[in-house]
Formats: structure tokens, sequence, C-alpha cells
């Protein structure tokens, strides 16, 4: 464990701090913390890996009280392909996370405070209440609150107190998430958890060791989250030469299958970024063949994402019986949507897997 830091972003950090939920006192005034897989054992003073929890005089303090954005996204850009497609949701975020992945694609907020040069200044971290989120998903019409860009199971609490408040005005939630979680933390989360989104990043422990995680956790959070009734996504970012071997793709296609083959599992096209400068960006060639052995492994909803209009069908959801294209996506818009408001497909009847909306997707988002 780390002890605290005069790093003044993180300082800035403490102050906005509550005393946490997801903890259990121990002995000697220490606490363990179980919003993450770590489950970090923290003696007073002691700050967990990922920094913005910490044990102060044998309460665990967690963060509480700001974002670092608010934006109004597409599902689909989260992604989330059978979750309310073509609707809107409030995404917000705060800052940390409890890997440290050369690749981050959001290390701006989830590295900030592993950066003493990063880019995120105090000034940045807006005040909000719970209630201020919520208030502004309905105003916009969002369907769902999501909470990403940084690691959501760090700062748990917080969602917790939002998603709570947006069940009682009928809004979904979601996490948008690595999957390093906990039983205790997921079941303490689900009666407000509607769907969570796993970046299953690589199908070797050895890959996962270098993230500063166990692959082993994150496919148990995938079977146990299905488990609870959690609508579950997967997603791998497939990066030319760290984790597109066809052996890794096979092992990371098998792990999803065998837990159920009607997880939806996204390969998404990777860019040069944060450390990872010297791999090159995906092609849409990789991830068609990405895709293949995803299919090929039993998985029944398969896409391929980041490259719109380059993956062919791979975009589209199709239903698994009659084969017709069920719902056509360019990116991130919805264009055609053939389901039934209770998820059946329109041309032969067979339920799709997924969490609907009884209205279709609006139509400001459908480019017909
Ligand atoms: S969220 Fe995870 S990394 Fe942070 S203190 Fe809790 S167990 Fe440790």
């Amino acid at each position: 464990m780390r002890t605290i830091s005069s790093h003044s972003l993180v300082e800035q950090l403490d102050q906005l701090t509550v005393t946490g939920t997801f903890f259990e006192p121990l002995d000697g005034n220490r606490v363990k913390c179980y919003a993450c897989a770590h489950q970090c054992v923290l003696k007073p003073g002691q700050r967990g890996v990922c920094r913005v929890r910490f044990n102060e005089k044998g309460v665990l303090k967690v963060p509480w009280g700001y974002t670092t954005g608010m934006a109004l996204d597409p599902v689909e850009k989260k992604p989330f392909n059978h979750f309310l497609p073509g609707s809107l949701t409030l995404s917000f975020g705060m800052l940390g996370c409890n890997f440290t992945c050369e690749f981050c694609q959001n290390w701006i907020t989830a590295q900030a405070v592993n950066e003493p040069y990063g880019k995120v200044s105090p000034y940045y971290l807006q005040p909000v209440t719970p209630a201020e989120v919520v208030a502004a998903a309905i105003r916009n019409r969002a369907k769902a609150i999501i909470s990403t860009y940084n690691e959501p199971w760090i700062t748990a609490d917080w969602s917790e107190a939002i998603f709570t408040l947006a069940k009682k005005k009928g809004l979904r939630t979601g996490y948008v998430s690595n999957g390093f979680a906990t039983h205790k933390g997921l079941d303490t989360l689900k009666p407000n958890l509607d769907a969570l989104k796993v970046d299953l990043k690589c199908g070797t422990e050895s890959h996962y060791r270098e993230l500063g995680g166990r692959l082993a956790d994150v496919i148990d959070t995938i079977a146990y989250a299905q488990e609870l009734g959690i609508w579950v996504e997967v997603v791998t970012l497939v990066i030319p030469g760290w984790n597109d071997s066809p052996d890794e793709l096979w092992a990371i296609s098998r792990s999803i299958a065998s837990i159920s083959p009607n997880t939806p599992w996204h390969v998404t096209a990777f860019h040069p970024d944060y450390k990872m400068q010297e791999h090159p960006p995906t092609s849409p060639d990789e991830l068609l063949k990405a895709s293949e052995i995803g299919q090929e492994a039993g998985l029944i909803y398969v896409y391929a994402g980041n490259l719109p209009g380059r993956v062919g069908s791979l975009e589209n959801t199709h239903c698994p019986q009659c084969l017709k294209p069920v719902i056509i996506r360019r990116g991130f818009t919805v264009t055609h949507y053939h389901l039934t408001p209770d998820g059946h497909c329109e041309y032969c009847g067979t339920p799709i897997p997924g969490v609907w909306d009884t209205e279709k997707p609006s139509a400001r988002r459908f480019a017909f």
C-alpha cells in the first residue's frame, strides 16, 4: 500500500471524500475495502492501490461530490448494443483507476492521480450532487446514467448514491468497467445496477499482471454479474502485437462463450495513446479475423467497433434464427430497428437477449 503523498491533485481529491460503505472495519483501526478485487487492507494513513480511497483514523474515506465531466452519449459509444439501443445516456466520471494499462484510452482522467504532469487541474473538478446528476439526465431525455471515464468500482459509493436516486425516477443505470470486482461489491450494487460493460483486455494471467489485475477475477465478475441478472456486454480492444495472437483471441472468446454464448462481444480498434505509442492502429482486417474467432468459438453476437463503415455487417445485430439484420448501425447511430418492444425479431418472433425499451429508438437518432 502507498502512504498519503503530497501530490496537489491527490490532496485536492482528499478533500472531496466522505466515509464510504464498501468496506469492513478490522482490528487495530485497519479497514478492508471490497469495492474492487484488490480488496486492500489498509492501516490508518494508508491509501489503496487506486490512491483515491484511504484509511483515516479507522474509516475508509472515498471519493464524493464531484465529476470531471458529464456528457450525453449514444449508448452505442459505451459500447452497449443490446441495452436500450438508439438511446442517449448521461455519462459521468471521476478520477483514478485500479489498473495501470499503458494503452489507456481515457488516461487523462483514469490515470490522473498517477501522472504528476497529467492534464487534470484541481480546478477541473466540478462540484455536483446526486440529485443534480439525475436532474440533468431527465432534463436531457437520457434513458440511462452511466458511470464511465474512470474506473467505476473505485468510486462505487458515489455512483451508488446517484443510481439509487436514478432508479426512483425510472432511469436505467450502468457501469463501463474493467470488471475487476468482488461478489460483495456486486451484491451491494445489484439492486440499482442494470448493465455492466466489461473490458476483457486479454486472455492470459501474465498479460493481466502487466496491467495490475487478474484474469480470473474479471471472468468471475462477468459470470457472477450475469447470475445476478445484470445485463453484461464484453469488449476487447484489439492491440496489434500485444493481445491479437489467435491463441489469445481464442482464449478470450472461449472464456466468454463458456459463461454464455449470448454475451455480446465487441472487438474494437486500438489507436496509439498514452504510453503505448509504438503499436500500430488496428486494421479492419484484424477486427474481422478477431470476430471470426469469436463466432467460431460459439459467440452469437459479435461486433466490430471504432471503424464505422469498414467492417461489413459486424456493426449490426442479426436474428440468430432467420439471420435478418434486426438492428442496423453505422458507428454510434441506429439506422434501422426491427425488434418488437419486448425485444423479439419482427420477422420471425425469435427473442433477442438484452434490455429493450418499449419505445423504438427516438426519431432524432434515426437516419431514414
Ligand atoms: S477500490 Fe480497490 S484499489 Fe481502491 S482501495 Fe478499494 S480495494 Fe483497494
